[in-house]
């Protein structure tokens, strides 16, 4: 096969092995990448978010239970309805009275206001008078009209710096069931907040409370979605606002939406009717699949190096083979000499360097007398054996630097470097004693041999063909001369 081709299948093999290597590790690896990718997204959807959001909601139950029963006590408690009905005449006396149940039970304020005179009552004094008219009174009118026994309701605290607090107004009759006022305690958020800023920080996902309107109300340290702050309405948000088109009235579900930039996020939404909030947990997209994303990039780099790996072996070994290969198809497996494939590189590569420098080369062509018949009389293994055993006489003949061939059948051409035509002549004549001389063993039978050599010196405008064919015709010349000699084409007269 010539070489360009060998080189060209060598290629594509490679090619062939990198494509399939790394579509095969490609494909494997991002299958598995999506499937844990998908089983997280599952997870997160329907087991991680929902619980956050069952605690988070547990944990605003468990602080309002007891709030609720103190204030419901308060309604029932008989010295508070027995001071209204009798014509409230000392606040002192109630003030006590809303300062031991606020420092008894930890709450973080008490009050009662009067029905008959819209006197707020809390345990530091009197505060103020109801008024109809103002915005931050108008909880007592919708107490006072409102069918259930209490109502839980988030506002400011007006006698606490405006602090967000959660209040139990309980609705308080007389003991014919006439409305005589609201009673109830407050607590703050801060509970709540802190819970959610564990959550946020702990698990990595953000908790707040947005209203009915889509206003964020209550939120971590870190704010909502984007960094939105109470007060804030969703609709301002580029990412929340198709997502607040879908939101359900009133109901849980579970949501994606992407921020401007496209990452990625997970919702849980609950409705929690005692607030008439809607509780968010919301959970990024990236912070969740980083870690299998990580995991992703490093089996593609342990991927990579093993395709490296593999592909450096395999070129090795093609490298090696192809070597040998090569080494096998420019010997002769006879003689071991190179053959007409190897001599034919070496004599270019000579024959170049002798005409660049220039330097004397000479070639000798040699082909062995009569040895039709030696195969004839001895057998063919015989020629065999006698074939072999000249080329390792010939090689002792000559030096490590001249070029040896075994031209084909029994003829050999000798590449002389840095030999004239009269050191040629002698070397050639050597070798034709020593061979005849020699006796090669073959079955208890002693075979000898001789040998006629054509001689020819390079020129300056010779081509190999052109020495080659010089040398072939002073071969010819030693035959019909009567073998066993040496010919020159130079020393055409002298030879003959
Ligand atoms: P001449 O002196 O004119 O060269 O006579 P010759 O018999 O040597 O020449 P010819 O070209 O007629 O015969 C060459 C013989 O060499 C014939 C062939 O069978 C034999 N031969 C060629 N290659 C091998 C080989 O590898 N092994 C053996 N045993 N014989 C070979
Ligand atoms: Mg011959
Ligand atoms: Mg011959």
């Amino acid at each position: 096969m010539p070489l360009r081709s060998v080189l060209y299948s060598q290629r594509s093999l490679i090619l062939t092995l990198i494509v399939l290597l790394g579509c095969g590790f490609l494909a494997t690896s991002l299958l598995s990448y999506y499937a844990s990718r998908a089983s997280i997204r599952d997870g997160i959807v329907n087991t991680e978010l929902p619980l956050t959001s069952d605690t988070v909601y547990s944990e605003i139950q468990k602080d309002l239970v007891q709030p609720i029963l103190i204030s419901s006590m308060m309604a029932r408690d008989t010295f508070m309805r027995d001071w209204v009905v009798a014509g409230e005449r000392d606040p002192q006396q109630i003030t006590r009275y809303l300062n031991e149940v606020m420092t008894h039970y930890g709450a973080y304020t008490a009050f009662f206001i009067s029905a008959s005179n819209l006197t707020y009552y809390q345990a530091k004094g009197v505060l103020k008078k109801i008024r109809n008219d103002d915005p931050n009174d108008f909880w007592y009118f919708r107490v006072r009209d409102m069918q259930a026994p209490y109502e839980i309701n988030v506002d400011p605290d007006t006698a606490n710096n405006n602090r967000l607090t959660f209040f139990i107004n309980y609705k308080v009759f007389d003991y014919n069931e006439h409305f005589i006022g609201a009673a109830g305690v407050g607590l703050t958020v801060d509970a709540v907040v802190k819970l959610m800023d564990k959550y946020q920080q702990r698990y990595q996902r953000g908790v707040y409370f947005v209203d009915t309107f889509g206003r964020l109300v209550l939120t971590g340290a870190d704010g909502g979605p984007e960094g939105a702050r109470a007060g804030q309405s969703l609709n301002d948000l580029a990412s929340m606002k198709n997502l607040l088109a879908k939101l359900p009235k009133p109901q849980d579900g579970s949501y994606e939406y992407a921020e401007p930039d496209g990452k990625g996020h997970f919702l849980n939404v609950r409705f929690i009717p005692e607030l008439n909030w809607y509780l968010f947990v919301d959970k990024r997209e990236d912070s969740a699949f980083s870690g299998i994303r990580q995991s992703l990039y490093l089996n593609l780099l342990i991927c990579l190096v093993v395709t490296l790996i593999v592909l450096a072996l395999l070129n090795r070994v093609i490298h090696r083979y192809q070597q040998k290969i090569q080494a096998l198809a420019t010997l002769d497996s006879l003689t071991g000499l190179p053959n007409r494939r190897g001599f034919d590189l070496l004599a270019a590569q000579a024959l170049h360097e002798a005409q660049r420098e220039p330097k004397p080369l000479t070639a000798l062509l040699l082909d062995l007398d009569h040895f039709k018949q030696l195969n004839d009389n001895h057998g063919h293994l015989a020629g065999d054996v006698v074939l072999s055993g000249f080329a390792r006489d010939l090689e002792g003949c000559l030096r490590q630097s001249d070029i040896i061939c075994r031209w084909g059948g029994e003829e050999f051409i000798v590449l002389l470097k840095d030999t004239d035509s009269a050191n040629a002549q002698l070397i050639a004549e050597k070798v034709r004693q020593h061979v005849a001389q020699q006796r090669y063993s073959y079955n208890d039978q002693s075979l000898s041999l001789t040998l006629s050599i054509g001689l020819t010196a390079l020129q300056h405008d010779d081509t190999l063909h052109s020495l080659l064919a010089r040398g072939d015709r002073a071969l010819y010349r030693a035959k019909q001369g009567g073998r066993n000699r040496v010919c020159s084409d130079l020393a055409k007269s002298a030879d003959e």
